[in-house]
């Protein structure tokens, strides 16, 4: 175990102006907090956050995050806080335990998800700064050193599978080759503890009939290279057993098959002389077929660098080779953490750890050097929000989404049919925005439809996509059957013979597609019956313009309203339909119990509700009731912008009369040379009504915007 003045004398060898006081307080803060706690070891708690630091120390990080790793578990786990640690450490420290407490946190939900990948996307974007994610890193890489004193085996494969799946390809996708292997390894004999002994098995037998031949290897390839040249270091090491079942997965070769399970490292100073080295062992030995890569011209997504080959090489023994330069080898090894490494020089106040926030995004997300580029425009992960469904699934969103475009990114349907929605387990309004690792669960039911003020609470082009196409396929079904009536009507005046067949004749003159398609074109006005009959009738008279008969049929054609009372609530109870937000049949909706006063009905994205969030045991699910046959009017609020001409405000209440509602308030909000502001009280049947009114505002040249308050 690494001692306090060890840590300190390491740290103080790579970096002369680290605060010693400030290590040496955070050594005796972590080891009085943890106290007698012990590990499953049997051993002192401290000993882990001190194990934690010495990993880090070993990659030469600044003195914040080797502080953090002593204190990573106090917050957690003693009863120190983040007030007292900001105190007697200051707010860099601060926030990066913080950071580090809220991971582990999060990771007790990684056994419900399935999506690994996703799982990984979270722990990035909850880690605001790279060095939270490294302790974290190095903090799993003690706990699965450790792993086999753990008594529970179920926790133990849980941990272990946890690390092959989640946190051995973090530490790849930043480079972080070693810490990958070591987890990796450690995760497999946890995993396949007979494939494991196998494997060791027969590495110890190999071993024991090559006698040790690393030895010999590396000094017959250095000679050889040394001959042309070539100055070089050369490590030799045996592959990991994990590396050796991977290879079995892949390529269907048997045990007895296996040989070259040892590798070299051709380590030189220049890239000329990484292809000169190949030159030469490839003219020394035979070269096995399809192994050669060359990942220098061709670096791989996480910024790895070197040209790996394999050979019949000294004593007929198979051996890969993978040839870099010292700085290649660098970044292997530490991945990413090579360029934050403490360096003298730069400065200290936090350099470069924004930047290469950016570029871990970029590695995680690129599929290639293009893509590279390309993501260099685009949103970072901190920009999304990460949330699970039920069932531990994660969902990625924008920054700023909300249940409704969860509802969306789920699936077009669910957003369709959403009536509320339970965030951690509480009821909350669709318009409350998501955070990163939000429980979401929406609820649906096929009888709801979205809303058009939906469209103000989603960010995501897929839910505001959905909901703009559901409105307008319901206002296009609307214009289809009023036109279809006019068409019917106007036949009949006329005494002619009706038709679809007949109306198919007049699909190519009017330049559409279908006979749905006239019926829109009438229903919305854009033709006349008359101008239909003239196309189909060429020779017969017109008796009477149909610009008029469009406005009386329009008023006449209202559908058969639907239900108006709610189902849901108790006989007898009052009910209120809330000022704020003035719900009408077809909105989705829920209930407040409301002292004294019954019920009052909101929207269920009205944003009262937000007020009512503590208090869950007063909501009350209702429904409008389908079945009624009752008639009764409901208040609905519309808010509108109209061009301040001569007409306008004459012009708009005719439409509204026209649509058969009654404005039974009209209020000016503001009022420039340009334009009005209107807010608009209604009489309307249902939410079908409203829509009417609306499109038939929005259709009006008078009118900038409508929508509904
Ligand atoms: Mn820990």
């Amino acid at each position: 175990m690494i001692r306090q003045y060890e840590l300190v004398e390491i740290v103080k060898s790579y970096d002369p102006s680290a605060d010693e006081d400030l290590l040496n307080r955070a050594y005796v803060f972590a080891m009085k907090a943890h106290g007698t706690q012990k590990r499953d070891s049997g051993e002192d708690y401290f000993t882990h956050p001190l194990e934690v630091a010495g990993i880090l120390v070993g990659m030469h990080l600044d003195v914040a995050t080797i502080i953090t790793a002593l204190l990573h578990d106090t917050v957690e786990d003693t009863l120190a806080t983040l007030d007292e640690i900001e105190k007697l450490f200051g707010k860099e420290v601060t926030f990066l335990v913080d950071g580090v407490t809220k991971l582990s946190q999060i990771e007790f939900q990684s056994d419900k998800t399935k999506q690994a990948e996703n799982f990984r996307k979270l722990l990035i974007a909850m880690s605001s700064d790279i060095r939270v994610l490294l302790v974290k890193l190095a903090d799993r890489l003690h706990n699965m050193r450790t792993l086999h004193f753990v008594q529970s085996e179920k926790k133990r494969i849980r941990v272990a599978r946890e690390t092959m799946e989640i946190y051995a390809p973090l530490a790849e996708r930043i480079g972080l080759h070693a810490l990958k292997d070591e987890l990796q390894n450690l995760a497999f004999t946890e995993l396949h503890p007979d494939a494991d002994q196998s494997i060791l098995a027969r590495l110890t037998f190999l071993r024991e009939q090559g006698g040790g031949h690393l030895q010999p290897i590396t000094a017959e390839l250095k000679q050889v290279l040394e001959e042309h040249g070539i100055k070089s270091f050369i490590a030799g090491r045996e592959k990991t057993a994990y590396s050796i079942w991977q290879k079995m997965q892949k390529k269907n070769i048997t045990f007895e098959q296996l040989s070259d399970i040892i590798a070299f490292r051709v380590i030189v100073d220049m890239i000329p002389d990484c292809y000169r080295a190949l030159g030469v062992i490839h003219s020394a030995y035979s070269v096995i077929p399809g192994r050669f890569k060359d990942y220098i011209s061709t670096p791989k997504q996480n910024g790895y660098q070197s040209i790996h080959t394999a050979v019949i090489g000294p004593n007929l023994h198979r051996i890969e080779i993978q040839i870099r330069t010292k700085e290649m080898e660098k970044v292997s090894e530490l991945g990413v953490a090579a360029h934050w490494q403490y360096k003298q020089g730069i400065s200290h106040d936090g350099y470069q750890y924004r930047g290469l926030r950016g570029l871990l995004d970029i590695l995680e997300t690129a599929e290639g050097p293009e893509e590279f580029l390309e993501h260099t425009k685009l949103e970072m992960f901190q920009d999304q929000v990460f949330c699970f469904t039920p069932k531990g699934d994660l969902i990625s969103l924008p920054h700023g989404a909300t249940a409704i475009d969860f509802a969306y990114a789920v699936h077009s349907s669910v957003g369709d049919h959403s009536t509320g929605v339970r965030i951690n387990g509480r009821m909350m309004p669709l318009r409350s925005e998501l955070k990163n690792g939000d429980q979401v669960e929406i609820i649906t039911s096929k009888s709801q439809h979205p809303s058009p003020t939906w469209e103000r609470f989603v960010i995501t082009g897929k839910a505001r996509s959905s909901i703009r196409r559901f409105i307008r396929q319901q206002q296009r079904q609307q214009f289809i059957d009023l036109g279809k009536t006019l068409a019917q009507k106007a036949f009949r005046n006329e005494h002619l013979t009706f038709s679809e067949k007949i109306l198919e004749n007049a699909v190519e003159p009017f330049g559409v597609k279908s006979t749905e398609d006239i019926y829109a074109s009438l229903g919305e006005g854009l033709k006349t019956t008359g101008e239909l009959i003239r196309v189909l009738h060429p020779d017969h008279a017109v008796k009477t313009s149909s610009k008029k008969e469009l406005i009386t049929s329009e008023t006449s054609r209202k559908p058969k309203e639907h239900a108006l009372s709610l189902s849901g609530l108790i006989p007898g109870m009052a009910v209120h339909y809330a000022g704020c937000c003035h719900p009408v049949p077809g909105d989705q909706i829920i209930g407040i119990v409301t002292t004294g006063k019954g019920v009052t009905i909101h929207t269920s994205d009205c944003s009262t509700l937000e007020k009512f969030m503590d208090t869950p045991e007063r909501w009350i699910d209702v429904d409008w009731n389908p079945e009624s046959q009752d008639k009764e009017s409901h208040v609905a609020r519309i808010y509108t912008v109209l061009l301040h001409q001569p007409g306008t405000v004459a012009s708009i209440t005719a439409i509204i009369a026209r649509e058969n509602a009654n404005i039974i308030n009209m209020q000016i909000t503001n009022r420039t040379e340009e334009y009005y502001e209107f807010i608009i009280d209604l009489e309307v049947n249902n939410l079908e009504h409203l829509y009417n009114i609306i499109a038939a505002l929005r259709m009006s040249q008078h009118v900038l915007s409508v929508d509904r308050r």
